[in-house]
């Protein structure tokens, strides 16, 4: 306003009083314009993508827009940041391994990790928005999540995988805000019914000879003398019989527990297994008494680098399961060979009762057996060959079942090369 006057009578006192209020007009105009042009300039600005610089201009606007563009920047940065937050915060949720759900309130899902997505079968991109009680229908999950008692997780067993188990826990936080985490215990599940079964079984297997046992001593204790000393003599054999089995039982067990205490061999020795295959030859005509024809192929005169109690353990048990399982008259042949790419092999084979495929892949489960009772007859506890797939597991080893009901069986274990060595190379 003063510069409009001072150029008014700047005007005035050089061109008379038309000139002062046109040179006025002129100079309100220009200013009116300089102003309008910012202006423009300021909305331009304002409709840019965010973090477009402010424009330059001159006078006191390129002070306003310097000011601006100060205040414009520390937001700027400021959403930068959160937006980099919140996109780090997504990678750490995407990378855990438990299934990862946030919602909002009723249930609405607003975001969720690819786990998520696979365990409970939403979708990412096509579920955000919707309830996740309309997707996740499985009346326990719905239930829980209305309940809000989420102080225990909810474990649940998915309709949708077979087999797949879960706890769903739940954790409230913010305003009606509510972050589900699924994760999969499925394996844990696993061991804790294997946990279960193996201590019922163990328990069944020690009850029924312990009965045997205990039946026996109370009938002599309430009148032994009643009974011919021949008839005593034949219980005592009895319980010894079943004592026998109990003690074979705890053996087995002792040494499945020591083995699968350290996964690895210890004392490793370079065994000579030809020495050792005889050893066990011997030992299955023993066990034999002579109903079998036993045959012995030594095979080369390689060594094996492992532990030499539990090699023999894992070969015994497969010479003494031919013997068990081989009628009278029938066959076994103990084989130690090694194969093109120098691993070893020892193979039993017998002319035995054979095994139906559908039980092969199940014979190396402690206590599981084809036939109860032929095993308990021949004084099988039922763990024979999961020790020997622990020893062999332990020596990177696998063991290799082929077999025909009423023809004959071939157990092989087959030890990698690394482990073996012919006498010029040791
Ligand atoms: P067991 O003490 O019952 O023999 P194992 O673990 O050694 O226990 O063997 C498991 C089951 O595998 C046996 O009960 C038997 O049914 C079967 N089996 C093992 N070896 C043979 C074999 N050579 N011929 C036929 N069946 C066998």
């Amino acid at each position: 306003m003063g510069l409009t006057l001072a150029i008014g009578g700047a005007g005035w006192f050089f061109f008379g009083p038309l000139a002062a209020v046109s040179m006025m007009l002129l100079f309100v105009l220009a200013l009116s314009t300089h102003h309008l042009r910012n202006i423009g300039k300021l909305l331009d600005w304002a409709a840019e993508p965010i973090g477009t610089p402010v424009p330059r201009a001159l006078g006191v606007w390129d002070y306003a827009f310097a000011s601006i563009n100060r205040r414009a920047r520390i937001a700027y940065d400021q959403r930068e940041r959160l937006v980099q937050a919140l996109s780090r915060f997504r990678e750490a949720s995407q990378a855990m391994p438990d299934g990862v759900v946030y919602l909002s309130d009723h249930f609405t899902i607003e975001w969720c990790n690819h786990t998520a997505e696979r365990f409970l079968g939403i979708d990412a991109e096509r579920d955000t928005g919707h309830a996740i009680t309309n997707l996740v229908r499985q009346p326990d999950f719905v239930n829980y999540l209305r309940q809000g008692a989420f102080e225990d997780p909810l474990l649940l067993r998915s309709l949708r995988q077979e087999g797949l188990v879960l706890t769903i826990q739940v954790i409230p936080f913010g305003n009606d805000q509510q972050m589900i985490l699924a994760r999969d215990i499925t394996q844990l599940e696993r061991l804790e019914t294997m946990r279960r079964d193996f201590v019922a079984n163990v328990s069944h297997e020690l009850k029924t000879p312990l009965t045997v046992v205990s039946g026996f001593i109370e009938t002599l204790i309430d009148g032994g003398d009643d009974y011919p000393l021949e008839q005593r003599e034949r219980f005592l054999n009895m319980a010894m019989e079943q004592s026998l089995r109990m003690q074979r039982l705890i053996d087995d067990l002792l040494t499945l527990s020591s083995l699968q205490a350290a996964s690895v061999v210890v004392n490793e020795e370079e065994v000579d297994v030809q020495a050792m295959i005889a050893g066990v030859g011997r030992e299955a005509e023993a066990l034999s008494g002579g109903r079998h024809q036993i045959e012995v192929l030594p095979g080369p005169a390689a060594k094996l680098l492992g532990c030499s109690k539990e090699l023999h353990s894992a070969f015994a048990n497969l010479a003494s399961n031919a013997v068990r399982y081989t009628p009278e008259g029938g066959s076994i042949r103990l084989i130690w060979q090694l194969a093109a790419d120098g691993s070893g092999c020892f193979s039993v084979e017998d002319t035995g009762i054979g095994i139906e495929p559908q039980h092969l892949p199940r014979l190396t489960e402690r206590f599981y057996r084809v036939d109860r009772g032929r095993s308990r007859e021949t004084g099988g506890t039922g763990l024979g060959l999961a020790i020997v797939k622990h020893i062999l597991t332990r020596h990177q080893g696998v063991l290799e079942i082929a077999s025909e009901p009423g023809k004959g069986s071939r157990f092989t274990a087959h030890l990698p090369a690394r482990r073996v060595f012919l006498p010029a190379q040791s």
